[in-house]
């Protein structure tokens, strides 16, 4: 049930008999020299389609840009600012809340978003219309959490991690036509953070954190994809 595939007239019925919506939201960087750039919002995406199709619930356009300053000293990265990001978020709320929409449920890629989505909700929650947000990361439901733990240990690490580059090999094959080796450099500096795009980069040269995407695999990728639509989804029957 894609909204962008829906009429106003069908979405007027939806509202009768649910208030309920899903905003994949993602970002547009770089997820080190395997990951691709699309990366977060792909998986956001592809996700929010499958729980959309299994609770009968629609999905907006998804949110392709972020909040991803600190990638901005690698090509193909394009970020929001925090501050524009919420200004963003804020205003789409506030169009589908007018519509009717009361039930927000975020299927969230990129961990650079979760301060600034957080705040856009705390800004649109007032007494006046009962809205209710649900910021949902993917890749932190238990499930899911829990099998990349098992297939990837610290190997996963924090940024193009084994886990969501799994992901992407399972729903984008032609995009890993190519293989490409990679020496694993696990995570043990100690640095502040945020960090700036220029700082980002001395700390992590390639744009990995501590991830070994070399044992990302597309039969991996799908097991993770159907832990999270099935996860998402019973929070959505709820
Ligand atoms: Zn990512």
């Amino acid at each position: 049930m894609e909204l962008y595939l829906m009429t106003w007239p069908e979405v007027e019925t939806y509202l009768k008999r649910t208030q309920k919506i899903i905003i994949p939201v993602g970002s547009t960087e770089q997820h080190g020299p395997t990951g691709l750039i699309g990366t977060d919002f792909l998986s956001a995406w592809d996700i929010a389609k499958d729980v959309g199709q299994l609770t009968k619930t629609v999905v907006a356009s998804p949110i392709c840009y972020g909040m991803a300053m600190h990638h901005l000293a690698f090509p193909g990265s394009a970020s929001l600012k925090p501050s524009t990001f919420v200004l963003m978020i804020k205003e789409i709320i506030e169009s589908y809340a007018l519509h009717g929409f009361r039930q927000f449920y975020f299927i969230n890629g990129h961990g650079g978003n979760i301060a600034p989505l957080t705040t856009a909700f705390s800004e649109c929650l007032t007494d006046k219309q009962a809205l209710e947000f649900n910021l949902v990361n993917w890749w932190l439901q238990p499930s899911v959490a829990e099998y990349e733990e098992a297939a990837f240990g610290d190997a996963n690490g924090f940024h193009a991690t084994c886990g969501e580059v799994s992901v992407t090999m399972a729903c984008y094959p032609q995009a890993f036509a190519v293989p490409r080796a990679l020496e694993y450099f696990p995570t043990t500096a100690q640095h502040p953070w945020p960090l700036s795009p220029a700082q980002f980069r001395a700390t992590f040269p390639d744009g990995r954190m501590g991830s070994n995407p070399s044992l990302a695999t597309a039969e991996h990728g799908r097991k993770i994809f159907a832990l999270a639509v099935q996860e998402i989804s019973t929070l959505l029957r709820v």
